[in-house]
C-alpha cells in the first residue's frame, strides 16, 4: 500500500471519455490498496480559449478577475472526475483550491505556493475515498482565488505530493516518458527510464515541455519521486530521481531546444567600465530577462561588441528600450536577429568528464553550422545557432553523444 498522487494533464482529460479511462486507471490504483489524490489540469484547449476571452474582453484587466475566469477549466474537470469515479462505485470527491486550501502568496497569474492543508484529505484518503484536486488554482491571503502560471498544475501536483508526503507522483501526460531529445526531430531519440532532477529542471527551462519548470523545482526541494507516464498505454514512463539511484551516469543525458530566443548585438560600443550595466540596466527596467551573453575583446580603438539573447516575444520592446539610449551608450548599431534557436547538451556527467563542449563544437562544425554565441553552467552547454540548422544540430549532437537507439 502506498500513497500515490496522480496527475492527468489537459489531453488525457480532453473528453468525457478519456475521463471515464482516467477514472478506470484511478480505480485500478485504488483497488491495489492506494490511497490516492489526483490532480486534473482543464480539458485541452480550454484554458486558451479562456485567456482568449479575457485578453478579448478589455485591454487592461485586473489580473485578480483574470484568474476567477481561467481557473475555471479546472473547477470543471475536477467535478466531471468525479462524478465518473462516483458513478464507478469508487468513492470521490472534489476540491478546489480555496477548499483544501491551498495557500498561495497574491501574485495573480503566477503566484507560488506557500502552504497545503491535507489534514482532511489525508483523513479521508485513509477511508478509500479519492481526493479529485483542481490543478493550477489556490488562494491568496485575502481569500481570492490565484492560478500559477500556465502550465501550472505540474506543479499543484508536486507541491500536493510533497505535503501529503506521497510516495509517488505520476504525471500522466500525451508523452510516455522524457526522451533523449524531441523524438518528433529525432527518429533514434530514446526514451530514458531515469533522470536526475538536476537534468529534469535544465532540460524544463532549456525548451523542452514535459514539466512545468517550477514543478521541477519543487520536485527537487522536497524530494518527491516524480513519474511522467502515458495516460493512453500501460507502460513505464521516466523515474525523475536523485543523481544517486542512477547507476551508470551518461556524460550527456539530453539535448533540448528552445525557439523562443532572439539575438541582439550592439556594435562598436566603448570598452570601458559601465558598459554593460548601462545596456542591461533598461532591459532589467522592462522586465526584459537576458540569457546568453557575448563580450567580445576590445580590437584597436577600445570599441568592442556586444551578443546577448532575450526571449523572442520581448524583442521590440528590448530593442525600442536600447535605441532610446544608443547615444547615451555609443553603440554605433543596434542589430537583432530572431531567426535563431538555442540548443543545449545536458548532464550530470559532465562535471566529471572533460571535453564535453569540445565534442559539441566539433560535432556541429563537421555539419558546417556557425556557432553565434555560447554559455555553459556545471551541467549544460548551449550554443546559439540559425534557425534552419535545428533538426540537423539535434541528429548529429545525438549520435556524437552516443544517444541514439539502435
Ligand atoms: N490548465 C492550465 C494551463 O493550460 C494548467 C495546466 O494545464 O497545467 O496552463
Ligand atoms: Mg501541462
Amino acid at each position: 500500500m502506498a500513497r500515490i498522487v496522480m496527475k492527468f494533464g489537459g489531453t488525457s482529460v480532453g473528453n468525457l471519455e478519456r475521463i471515464r479511462h482516467v477514472a478506470k486507471r484511478v480505480q485500478s490504483e485504488v483497488e491495489r490498496g492506494n490511497e490516492v489524490a489526483v490532480v486534473v489540469s482543464a480539458m485541452s484547449g480550454v484554458t486558451n480559449q479562456l485567456v482568449d476571452y479575457v485578453n478579448d474582453s478589455a485591454n487592461l484587466f485586473d489580473l485578480r478577475e483574470y484568474d476567477v475566469v481561467v481557473s475555471s477549466g479546472e473547477q470543471v474537470t475536477a467535478g466531471l472526475l468525479a462524478v465518473v469515479l462516483q458513478d464507478r462505485g469508487v468513492m470521490a470527491r472534489s476540491w478546489l483550491g480555496w477548499q483544501l486550501p491551498l495557500r498561495t502568496d497574491d501574485s495573480h497569474g503566477s503566484a507560488r505556493i506557500k502552504q497545503i492543508e491535507v489534514a482532511e484529505i489525508t483523513r479521508r484518503m485513509a477511508e478509500g475515498q479519492v481526493a479529485v484536486v483542481a490543478g493550477f488554482q489556490g488562494v491568496d491571503s485575502q481569500g481570492r482565488i490565484t492560478t500559477l502560471g500556465r502550465g501550472g498544475s505540474d506543479t499543484s501536483a508536486v507541491a500536493l505530493a510533497a505535503a501529503l508526503q506521497a510516495q509517488r507522483c505520476d504525471i500522466y501526460t500525451d508523452v510516455d516518458g522524457v526522451y533523449t531529445t524531441d523524438p518528433r526531430s529525432v527518429a533514434k531519440a530514446r526514451k530514458l527510464d531515469k533522470i536526475t532532477y538536476e537534468e529534469m529542471l535544465e532540460m524544463a527551462s532549456q525548451g523542452a515541455r514535459v514539466l512545468q519548470t517550477r514543478a521541477v523545482e519543487a520536485a527537487m526541494n522536497h524530494r518527491v519521486r516524480v513519474q511522467v507516464l502515458s495516460s493512453f498505454e500501460e507502460l513505464p514512463g521516466t523515474l525523475v530521481v536523485d543523481e544517486d539511484e542512477i547507476m551508470e551516469q551518461q556524460v550527456v543525458s539530453g539535448i533540448a531546444y528552445s525557439r523562443d530566443e532572439a539575438k541582439i548585438t550592439l556594435v562598436k560600443v566603448p570598452d570601458r567600465p559601465g558598459v554593460a550595466a548601462g545596456i542591461f540596466g533598461p532591459l532589467a527596467e522592462a522586465s526584459i530577462n537576458v540569457d546568453m551573453i557575448v563580450q567580445n575583446v576590445s580590437a584597436e580603438g577600445g570599441k568592442t561588441d556586444l551578443t546577448f539573447t532575450v526571449p523572442k516575444a520581448d524583442l521590440a520592446a528590448a530593442v525600442r528600450a536600447l535605441e532610446a539610449r544608443k547615444g547615451e551608450l555609443g553603440a554605433a548599431e543596434i542589430v537583432s536577429d530572431s531567426n535563431v534557436v538555442k540548443v543545449s547538451v545536458i548532464g550530470v556527467g559532465m562535471r566529471s568528464h572533460a571535453g564535453v563542449a569540445l565534442s559539441m563544437f566539433q560535432a556541429l562544425a563537421g555539419k558546417g553550422i556557425n556557432i553565434q554565441v555560447i554559455s555553459t553552467s556545471e551541467i549544460k552547454v548551449s550554443v546559439l545557432i540559425a534557425e534552419e540548422y535545428t533538426e540537423l544540430a539535434l541528429r548529429s549532437l545525438h549520435t556524437a553523444y552516443g544517444l541514439d537507439a539502435d
